[in-house]
């Protein structure tokens, strides 16, 4: 005999969704079961954000120590003790952790289940000899590394990003397959933490950025070293030697190979769905993942599908944006429908790329007259301080101003990315950067700066030449 919980909301998976939803819910009093059968955090926590970008935050020291000279500090050749790197990604993990804990959702008034959940009809989970009714569940269990089908994949040792940060050492040299977002910020933090690095993509590296700026990106990443080849698909791999690795590009005569020390595999992400019984509950979905509508509703009623699992960009921030949704539908029954322009994301390289709304090419897809107005780091006052002028403001804007999308290459572009989330979110004109007064010397300048540039072609206009030359007469 199992018990049985009747619960208003059963989530499953605690995850960056799972966690939001439980701790949305759970502050306006309803009784929430949050059940997990792993580590509570999720990816984001453990294998994924968190690690990444303390990971990357030690890589850019080194790189702080190796330009230092350029501004007159002799700091000499910086020296890497990897397993204190390590270290220093599990002290940041540690110190998140407790947010994110058993403890903490008790004390919030959740009632905290660990085990595998899994469903039984359409109305009915079961968890460790638990059996949940609830009035409604959400699923959020997330996704997990999809691995090619490249030829002898199985037999050769290979990371993911649920091992890479594991490593007791700095590879000497790590292949990388994939050039995403993951992929890059991988490929430059262990470069700059001494490892050769070779990224292989099969396409266009960030497919999903503007060409102009990713491009801008990978020279900027050449030029650190790191060997970036698009276009080249891996077809195989083997063991070289007792510990290295082969990989192959292409077949045939066209057949290169690259060896190296450790392969690491970032080429997408698969939704995790397995003996969840998403049959029995009359969930749809397929191998992108559950089948949801805009207001991220499964076909059976009772239950939703948010994060990772729900197919969609999956990014930490998205799947809490989309708990906000199902909680508010859920306890209000006005949960509003996504809105998927109004989502940003960025790739934490150093310069970084953020990019929100449409992209160039979108927005000519959608309107007849599209303007592109862009302002360069290298007119930045603050950039020039800080000899960091890489990368440049671009806002995709239609004929009357107003701002559809926005992308940026520059150090800390996911901060200066706010606000045209603001602007894109509250459909606003350039006027509003143009109007306001931006502090000296930031960075932000550059938005406005860039957004005056949408008034230049009207100061060509006869009228106002001849306004301007009555006022200097007269005025
Ligand atoms: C290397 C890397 C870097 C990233 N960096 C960023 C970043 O900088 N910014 C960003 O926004 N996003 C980033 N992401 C993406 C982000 O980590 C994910 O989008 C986010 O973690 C998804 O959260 P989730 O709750 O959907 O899934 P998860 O975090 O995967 O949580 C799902 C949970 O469900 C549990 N579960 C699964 N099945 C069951 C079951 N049957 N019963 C009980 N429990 C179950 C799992 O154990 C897991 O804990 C990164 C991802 C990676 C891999």
């Amino acid at each position: 005999m199992s018990d049985v919980l009747t619960p208003d909301i059963c989530v499953i998976g605690a995850g960056a969704a799972g966690l939001t939803v439980a701790a949305a819910a759970a502050a306006f009093g309803v009784s929430v079961v949050l059940v997990e059968k792993a580590r509570m955090g999720g990816d984001c926590l453990y294998t994924g954000c968190v690690p990444s970008k303390a990971l990357l935050a030690a890589a850019r020291h080194v790189q702080t120590i190796r330009e230092a000279s350029d501004f007159g500090i002799i700091a000499g050749v910086p020296e890497v003790n990897f397993a204190a790197v390590m270290a220093h990604v599990r002290e940041v993990i540690a110190s998140i952790e407790p947010n994110d804990s058993a403890e903490r959702f008790t004390g919030l008034g959740v009632t905290v289940l660990r085990g595998h959940a899994s469903f039984m009809d359409r109305q009915s989970l079961m968890v460790e000899g638990f059996e949940i009714r609830a009035r409604r569940f959400v699923v959020a269990t997330g996704s997990r590394p999809a691995i090619p089908p490249i030829e002898n994949i199985d037999a050769v040792p290979y990371l993911t990003n649920e091992t890479v940060f594991e490593l007791k050492r700095c590879p000497g040299h790590l292949i990388i397959v994939g050039a995403g977002p993951i992929g890059l910020e991988m490929a430059q933090a262990f470069r700059r933490l001494g490892s050769e690095v070779t990224l292989l993509e099969a396409e266009r590296a960030l497919a999903n950025d503007d060409p102009e700026l990713s491009a801008l990106l990978l020279e900027s990443l050449r030029s650190e070293g790191i060997d970036i080849r698009e276009g080249a698909a891996v077809t195989r791999v083997g063991r070289r030697g007792r510990s290295g690795v082969r990989v192959t590009l292409g077949e045939g005569r066209q057949a290169a190979h690259v060896d190296g020390t450790h392969l690491l595999v970032a080429a997408g992400r698969q939704p995790v769905l397995e003996n969840l019984g998403l049959k029995e509950a009359g969930v749809a979905f397929d191998k992108s993942g559950i089948k949801v509508n805009s207001r991220m509703r499964t076909r059976n009623r009772r239950i939703y599908a948010i994060g990772d699992v729900a197919g969609g960009p999956q990014f930490t921030h998205w799947a809490g944006y989309q708990a906000g949704l199902v909680v508010r539908s859920i306890l209000f029954r006005f949960g509003g429908k996504l809105r998927r322009h109004m989502l940003p994301w960025v790739t934490f390289t150093d310069p970084e790329l953020a990019h929100v709304g449409l992209t160039e090419a979108e927005a000519r897809r959608r309107y007849r007259n599209v303007q592109i107005l862009r302002w360069p780091f290298s007119e930045n006052d603050r950039a020039q301080t800080e000899r960091s002028t890489r990368g440049l403001v671009k806002v995709i804007v239609n004929q009357g101003g107003r701002i559809l999308g926005a992308d940026i290459l520059g150090r800390d572009a996911g901060e200066l990315i706010a606000p045209y989330v603001i602007a894109v979110g509250g459909r606003l004109s350039v006027k509003s950067f143009v109007d306001g007064v931006f502090p000296y010397p930031t960075r932000s300048e550059a938005a406005r700066r860039a957004a005056i540039a949408f008034y230049a072609p009207k100061l060509d206009s006869p009228w106002l030449k001849r306004a301007i030359r009555l006022l200097r007469r007269f005025g």
